[in-house]
């Protein structure tokens, strides 16, 4: 826990998991000035900790915060934070491959406040949970044409806590028909996909890998896009980053050119799609087996985080 007051943080400390007290008038429970990260802690097989990517959780944090008006938290501290913590919590590391230590750090405006503006006190937390894989089998999903999670110009580039609130509604609606994730597209005439609720989303339509592009900052950057483009680019496949319309994915399942559809993010590494449904029509993909692309960039990207094979990137940090 660290505290930030009078323009700087202090009160640096490791507690026991335990309730925190914030005062009724704290500004994040109005205003909405909380961000967050989500990270995992692996273990290799001489039992060592390992961390993966966890500079670009802290250069992702400060972009979020930077948006919601709120204090950078130097690279450094949030290391030295996350490595103390860890190092106490190292027992907890799973060993078995797919398990692992879920590390969730986050932000928020502490003050006691009424009026709107951004708060002067804050707290960073960053708390542990050992955690199972997300979603081991591959889920139905739903393109939502109805509900927007995030707009030009507004804050869905970030990891803020009310991106999450406004897609708890549809997502609900969406599960209560048997979605177990939506796929997000854009607020204007949701034309073009986004993302997934907690996931990036890739299309292997003919020989290609196909992404939306971040340069409308309605999509969260998300740091496995980033690696599993990079291994895809490794494997001599070619990948585009742009718009991806609906009618482009549904025209490549029509005419049986849509050989995967997975979802990438820390919690699920890769999540293979069973199914896509638009409107009224349901499209199943391949079988898993089939899948060739996905399953490797899975097995390469899970043999990275456990060190089984070279980590050419300097992705891991020990
Ligand atoms: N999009 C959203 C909305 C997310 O919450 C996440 C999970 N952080 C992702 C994408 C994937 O990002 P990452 O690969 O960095 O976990």
């Amino acid at each position: 826990v660290a505290d930030y007051k009078d323009g700087k943080w202090s009160d640096f400390k490791i507690l026991p998991f335990g309730k925190i007290e914030v005062s009724p008038a704290c500004a994040a429970l109005h205003y909405g000035q909380a961000v967050f990260e989500g990270m995992k802690a692996y273990k290799n097989e001489q039992n060592e900790v390992l961390l993966f990517r966890p500079l670009d959780n802290a250069k992702r944090l400060n972009i979020s915060a930077k948006r919601l008006c709120m204090p950078e938290i130097p690279e450094d501290i949030f290391m030295e934070g996350l490595t103390q913590l860890i190092k106490l919590d190292s027992e907890w590391v799973p060993k078995t491959e797919g398990s692992s230590l879920y590390i969730r750090p986050y932000m928020f405006a502490s003050e006691q406040l009424l009026g709107v503006r951004p708060a002067d006190e804050y707290k960073f937390i960053i708390f542990t949970a050992p955690v199972n894989s997300y979603y081991a089998e591959p889920v139905n999903v739903k393109i939502e044409t109805s509900y927007s999670r995030a707009t030009e110009g507004g804050v869905g580039y970030a990891k803020a806590a009310g991106n999450y609130a406004a897609a708890l509604y549809p997502a609900k609606l969406g599960q209560d028909a048997g979605y177990q994730q939506l796929i997000w597209t854009d607020s204007v005439n949701h034309e073009y996909i986004e993302e997934s609720g907690t996931m990036n989303v890739m299309f292997h339509i003919g020989d290609k890998l196909i992404t939306p592009n971040l340069d409308f900052k309605t999509t969260l950057a998300g740091i496995t896009r980033n690696s599993v483009l990079t291994l895809a680019k490794d494997l001599g496949i070619t990948v585009e980053e742009r718009r991806v319309s609906v009618t482009e994915v549904i025209n490549a399942a029509k005419e049986g050119v849509l050989k995967d559809v997975f979802g990438t993010g820390t919690a699920a590494t890769i999540a293979q799609v069973a199914s896509i449904t638009f409107k009224d029509d349901k499209y199943v993909l391949p079988k898993i087996e089939e899948r060739e692309l996905s399953n490797k960039l899975a097995k390469m990207l899970q043999e990275i985080k456990h060190e089984k094979i070279e980590d050419k990137y300097s992705w891991i940090h020990k």
